[in-house]
């Protein structure tokens, strides 16, 4: 059975513990490779690899490690159909999805943040002749980055390209329930002329390997990307430390189809905004909310649409393929149940499907419609992160407002309307860090990513990036 190594200091290694833990395939339910179960003890000669690769990696400035990261980003489309097969068979997802969202990302997030960090500039405060501050910013040191299972390599990436660009060094601690792709990533970086020790994988748990990071003392910045109550900890631990912290943490987004909207396009895309990635991306619409003419035409056409959509196979052309693992299909099912004590009734989906043959023990979901839910009721406020979406009417654009921020979240809204300035008024009433007016996860990789309140703190994306991933300092010089 394949056997998945720790990267550290340019050497593939067990954990010092030789314990291996499972992993399995959300596909076929079966065990298919082991990963290391590593413990703070592999983070630390992991970060103390990192700490000694930093003032090499720093020194090479800003067109040195441009010119590494480009090839290396070359290196990772060389190995595309790897990447796509692993991630799907890992994951659950359809092939096409990893194909066209997914894989693409990860040497796009090397490109685009070894090309940000050559624009990168900063400020000059003139004091009227009296003096000038100029201010630099500054590689930090070792930098922590954690992700989830739901866009693997996609997110993991997202934060270790722009941690390496700004001239840091990496420990990375990918989800142990998707670790295969960061495991692919790392021989390809072992073949790369990325010096040994700047990038560093640690497989392992969570609350094992992932809290040993946030809380090691040589690791002064920590990107995490994971769900909100994760989150919560891990701000503890940083904070002690004074630890520089991004946060993206959970959503509940509301997606808001007013009576004046292009009827097809918002129906569509708020489909995909429910479904996609089987529901498993933090910035899915999984709260529907249709204003009263259209309510019963609208919910009648995404019933019908929702039957249609195809689960099976991530291998052929399906719409939706398994949940990640049996512990999240378990929950999303709970929560199903759950809507149904609410008092919700269920429109179309509802149930495990089982398949014959190799997916018979896979973890596969139909995709679920559910109406007459209170928008205050548990299943309106907790993240299901799974196929699962509701819906509801609304009057006006007060009573919208109401329901849309009445979670405790606050990461993306998608507004449908032909009205223009009610998609200014709504957009700047919904506490969302993130809106798309009648679209949905038109993603530009320079804006500020991130959420309010419970979905995270700080922002992501383009120099926001290279801004977190570097000290600032001011030097006032007089004249
Ligand atoms: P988790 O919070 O469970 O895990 C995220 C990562 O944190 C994993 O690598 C996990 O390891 C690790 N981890 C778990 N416990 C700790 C700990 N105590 N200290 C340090 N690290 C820890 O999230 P999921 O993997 O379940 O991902 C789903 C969540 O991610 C959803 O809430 C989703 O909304 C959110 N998300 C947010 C995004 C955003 O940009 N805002 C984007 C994508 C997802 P392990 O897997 O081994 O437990």
């Amino acid at each position: 059975m394949k056997k998945i190594q720790n990267y550290i200091n340019g050497q593939f290694l067990s954990a010092l513990s030789k314990n291996y833990k499972n992993n399995s395939s959300p596909i076929t339910g079966k065990i298919y490779s082991k990963f290391p179960d590593s413990d703070h003890e592999d983070i630390d000669k992991a970060v103390m690899a990192a700490k000694k690769a930093f003032p090499k990696w720093k020194s090479l400035g800003k067109k040195g490690r441009y010119n590494l990261l480009m090839s290396l980003a070359d290196m990772l489309d060389e190995n595309f159909d790897k990447f796509v097969e692993a991630e799907s068979y890992d994951n659950g997802k359809p092939e096409w999805i990893a194909r066209s969202v997914d894989i693409p990302r990860v040497s796009e997030n090397f490109r685009f943040f070894a090309t940000a960090s050559l624009h990168f500039s900063s400020e000059c405060h003139e004091m009227d002749g009296k003096a000038f501050n100029y201010t630099i910013r500054e590689p930090i040191g070792v930098a922590g980055c954690i992700s989830p299972w739901n866009l693997p390599i996609y997110l993991l990436t997202w934060k270790i390209a722009p941690a390496l660009a700004a001239g840091n060094t990496v420990v990375a601690k990918p989800s142990e329930i998707t670790p295969m792709t960061a495991y692919l990533f790392s021989k390809i970086v072992h073949k790369s002329n990325i010096p040994n020790g700047v990038i560093n994988i640690v497989h392992g748990l969570g609350e094992k390997a992932g809290e040993a990071l946030t809380k090691h003392p040589d690791v002064p910045v920590i990107s995490f990307t994971g769900g909100s109550n994760t989150g919560k900890k891990i701000n503890i631990n940083c904070a002690s430390l004074f630890k520089k912290l991004s946060l993206e943490l959970g959503g509940k987004n509301p997606s808001i189809i007013f009576n004046d909207a292009n009827f097809n396009e918002a129906l569509n895309i708020s489909l995909k905004s429910a479904f996609s990635n089987q529901g498993q991306i933090c910035l899915c619409g999984s709260r529907i909310f249709v204003q009263s003419k259209i309510y019963d035409k609208f919910k009648t056409a995404f019933v019908e649409k929702t039957k249609k959509l195809t689960v099976g196979n991530p291998k052929n052309k399906v719409d939706l393929g398994a949940i990640v693992s049996k512990a999240h299909m378990n929950k999303i099912i709970n929560y199903i149940q759950l809507a149904q004590d609410e008092g919700g009734t269920i429109l179309t989906g509802g149930n495990r499907i089982r398949f014959e043959g190799d997916l018979r023990e896979g973890y596969f979901i139909e995709p679920t419609v559910i109406e007459n839910l209170d928008y205050k009721c548990i299943v309106n406020q907790e993240e299901i992160f799974g196929p699962v979406v509701t819906i509801m009417p609304f009057e006006n654009e007060d009573d919208v407002i109401k329901m849309a921020n009445a979670t405790k979240y606050g990461l993306s809204a998608s507004i449908f309307t032909s009205n223009v300035s009610k998609a200014h008024r709504m957009s700047s009433k919904i506490n969302s860090g993130i809106i798309w007016i009648n679209s949905w996860m038109m993603r530009d990789l320079r804006i500020p990513f991130g959420g309010m309140k419970d979905s995270g703190i700080g922002r992501e994306g383009g120099f926001n990036s290279l801004r977190f991933f570097t000290e600032t300092k001011n030097i006032c010089v007089k004249i």
